[in-house]
């Protein structure tokens, strides 16, 4: 098992709070731990993920001004 393939093999579960292995089904990943719904990214590095495909948004949360 190389570290590199540790991570392919996780996913972040909300309720515990960070990666973890998890069981695939059809449409659905679950923690092995709590039976939760996993997610490939966290809220944070999914955010960050969206805001490098956006690009031209600096970083911050800036609300974007109506009419402008
Ligand atoms: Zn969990």
């Amino acid at each position: 098992m190389s570290p590199s393939n540790y991570f392919a093999e996780t996913k972040y579960c909300p309720r515990c709070n960070e990666y973890v292995r998890y069981l695939m089904s059809l449409q659905t990943s679950y923690c092995v731990r709590c039976g939760s719904k996993v997610h490939l990214f966290s809220r944070k590095d999914q955010d960050l993920f969206l805001r490098s495909l956006d690009g031209s948004r600096g970083t911050g949360r800036q609300h974007r001004k109506k009419g402008a």
